[in-house]
């Protein structure tokens, strides 16, 4: 495993981490759980993240992996970063959403106690509250730090705007902006137009891109359908639908790129993703131990060079918009 350092920070993640968003709820098979994360930790994926509403149900993803935690990963703790998060709703009533103080710091003992752990490593605001001053959300993930809960803080899907305030406050309050997490594949491309991988740089802090697959899309899985056992198919997070036509036209076209230079296309993907290294890690998905191990063997494939970029930039151009 390669890692690579988190922004100006002392903290080292490995180039692919492992969410637990999906495939770890109730109903999600135990041993295939307790396979993915053993084989990601023994290939070097120390980076797991949750967060309290991760299932179904909400907190079933972090009570499943406390028990992975004290069963076959038992005795490693320390050699494993577990970040978690709060701001999407979780409990009912006005406390459990969004970004006051009564809510983080409620939710955050909430997760302790749903994994069995006395600290997480990350703890991330979720999502921008507009309704709660920044000043409040990031103090309570300031003091969460000083009570010893977290040991590093992180926001997600922030603007570039927003995370230099973020920042700022942080940093004047003496716990510095560890990381931000927001969506980047080759099918959502947002955080470029918004220049954030500049901010971060200039703040000092990491970069952990989610869904780098596209939920699965930048692989092998809709090249030709819907197949049952997958995320489309169940037509929450990712709609059935939304495949259409002209974007499995553009996948295959990407597909078919992949091969001609060696690669598998969700190698393709992250390959692509990790092309600028201010990027820390990239946080993939997988339901299966295989697809585990065939994400992981992108860290094998050679860097993609500028031509290779250009010739994915023209599929990704040709025939209009179709992103996600
Ligand atoms: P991906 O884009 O990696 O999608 C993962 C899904 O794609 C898998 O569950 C599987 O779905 C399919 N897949 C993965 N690898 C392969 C493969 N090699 N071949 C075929 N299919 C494959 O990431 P996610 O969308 O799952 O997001 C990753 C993590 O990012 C989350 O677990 C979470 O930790 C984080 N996240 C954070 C968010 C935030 O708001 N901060 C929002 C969303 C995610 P299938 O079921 O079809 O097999």
């Amino acid at each position: 495993m390669d890692y690579a350092r988190c922004g100006r920070s002392g903290l080292l993640l490995p180039r692919i981490s492992l969410g637990l968003w999906h495939n770890f709820g109730d109903g999600d098979d135990p041993a295939t759980m307790r396979a993915v994360l053993a084989r990601a930790f023994d290939a070097g994926v120390t980076h797991f993240d949750l967060a309290n509403n991760y299932g179904p149900g909400p907190g079933a993803a972090e009570r499943n992996f406390g028990e992975i935690l004290r069963g076959v990963l038992r005795g490693h703790r320390d050699e494993i970063v577990v970040s978690t998060k709060a701001g999407h709703e979780m409990w009912p009533g006005p406390y459990g959403d969004w970004g006051s103080r009564k809510s983080l710091v409620a939710s955050l003992d909430q997760s302790l106690r749903r994994m069995g752990l006395d600290y997480v490593d990350i703890f991330y605001h979720h999502r921008p509250d507009p309704g709660t001053p920044l000043e409040e959300t990031m103090g309570a993930l300031s003091d969460l730090v000083r009570q010893g809960k977290a040991l590093y803080v992180g926001i997600s899907k922030y603007s570039a705007a927003d995370t230099r305030r973020a920042a700022a406050i942080l940093k004047a309050n003496g716990t510095p902006l560890l990381v931000h997490q927001f969506r980047y594949s080759m099918l959502s491309r947002a955080s470029e137009g918004d220049r954030l991988l500049d901010v971060l740089e200039e703040v000092g802090a990491g970069s952990v891109t989610f869904s780098p697959l596209a939920q699965g899309l930048l692989t092998a899985r809709y090249l030709k359908g819907v197949p049952p056992d997958s995320r489309a198919a169940k037509n929450a997070f990712l709609k059935a639908d939304s495949i259409t036509p002209a974007l499995r036209a553009k996948l295959n076209r990407l597909n078919d790129f992949a091969a001609s230079r060696g690669f598998a296309l969700p190698e393709l993907a992250l390959r692509w993703n990790l092309r600028d290294p201010r990027l820390t890690s990239v946080l993939v998905g997988a339901s299966r131990v295989s697809q585990l191990e065939e994400n992981l063997r992108a860290l094998d494939r050679p860097p993609l060079s500028p031509a290779d970029c250009d010739a994915i930039d023209a599929i990704l151009a040709d025939g209009g918009v179709d992103m996600v």
